[in-house]
């Protein structure tokens, strides 16, 4: 067990690793954050901060010297940044499975694997392969990098007459996926914790709504079925196990129209559908992660509340100052100087009597 005062690192500046950098604050843990600009969201509120480039042997040579342990809060980080802090010092979850899920076709492999159904999909290694998939295309799908994606970047949704040479640009990278286009009725996601000894904590699943492709709003917890709940819950835990994680896992599901869960994707951190659980729940998802990876028990996950999530992307941060004066909302803002148009710059969760 690592004891309170010892030193988190952080691979990641932004807002994750801020509300993971203020959870160990809270228990009395350091946070030791490594990213690319010193005046990072997650710089901002930690003990510490490396400025370096995820590149720069030196620089992660020194993060590693200087932290007990050390977890990622971006998925993106480069695999090889995070297996050189790992040689050093213990990396929580392992970096294999930030590598799974750093790539798509690896992802649903996995998934696949261990018989967790996902929308039905294809490899497209280059230009003809799409071209080729895309004649045998029935109905509508969704052309996806298998790397680097995220927030709907390197997403194209194409049909049986696209054209194979303008997706392919607008994909924008060298390997894709070509998924099926889900009809769904919803999207969900469980956000699960998991511990040393192998022990659970999982969230209720939350509805999930998107606009541009990023989320807009979480709805906890969701309206689905006892079954369709109990469902989504062991899925997650499922894959938890079967990834050996330690830490904090986001399993993104639609929900089909005849009732079926598939899931999207996988996070293998606190995730942004989890932000929730720091108003309403007994402890929430940042929380879990540092108890997990310093050997700590997992906390309740009871929640006291209901809560409606908003995010505040671009310029909607602005209406931090009505929600500010609205008895029960709580505000959250990152601390992200410039304003850009899909920028995650805060959020509000507002708490409403359990259902
Ligand atoms: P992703 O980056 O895979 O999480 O995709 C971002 C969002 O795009 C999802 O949350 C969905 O709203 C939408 N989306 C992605 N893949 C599909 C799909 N195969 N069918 C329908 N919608 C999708």
């Amino acid at each position: 067990m690592l004891e309170p005062g010892a030193t988190i690192g952080i691979l990641g500046g932004g807002q994750l690793g801020r509300m993971i950098a203020m959870a160990a604050a809270r228990l009395g843990y350091r946070a030791h954050v490594f990213a690319g600009e010193g005046d990072s969201p997650a710089a901002q509120v930690a003990a510490t901060a490396t400025v370096g480039a995820y590149d720069d042997p030196h620089k992660l040579d020194e993060f590693a010297a200087a932290v007990d342990v050390a977890t990622f809060e971006f998925e993106n980080i480069p695999a090889d940044a995070v297996r050189r802090v790992a040689a050093r010092k213990p990396v929580m979850p392992r970096p294999e499975i930030l590598e799974i899920t750093q790539d798509r076709l690896r992802e649903k492999g996995f998934l696949n694997g261990i018989g967790v159904a996902t929308t039905s999909y294809q490899e497209v290694g280059d230009l003809a392969a799409l071209a080729r998939a895309l004649a045998s295309l029935e109905g509508r799908a969704v052309l996806k990098s298998a790397r680097m994606g995220y927030d709907g970047k390197g997403q194209v949704a194409v049909h049986p007459g696209t054209s194979p040479d303008g997706a392919w640009l607008r994909m924008g990278s060298g390997r894709g996926i070509l998924e099926r286009f889900v009809d769904f009725q919803c999207e969900v996601s469980v956000v699960v914790a998991r511990g040393e000894d192998g022990a659970m904590a999982a969230y209720p699943p939350v509805e999930n709504r998107h606009v541009n492709h990023i989320l807009d709003t979480t709805i906890a917890p969701a309206s689905l079925s006892v079954a369709q709940m109990r469902e989504a819950e062991s899925i997650a835990r499922d894959i938890a196990t079967r990834l050996d994680l330690l830490g904090v896992l986001a399993v993104e599901m639609f929900v089909t129209r005849d009732g079926r869960l598939l899931v999207n994707e996988l996070a293998p951190r606190p995730h942004n559908s989890g932000h929730w659980t720091i108003d309403a729940c007994a402890t929430s998802q940042f929380e879990q992660l540092v108890r997990a990876i310093c050997g700590l028990p997992l906390g309740s996950t009871e929640r006291h509340a209901d809560a409606v999530m908003k995010n505040l992307i671009g310029d909607e941060v602005h209406t931090w100052r009505q929600a500010i004066a609205e008895p029960g909302a709580q505000v959250h803002l990152y601390g992200k100087r410039a304003v850009r148009p899909g920028r995650k710059m805060g959020h509000v969760t507002r708490l409403l009597p359990r259902r």
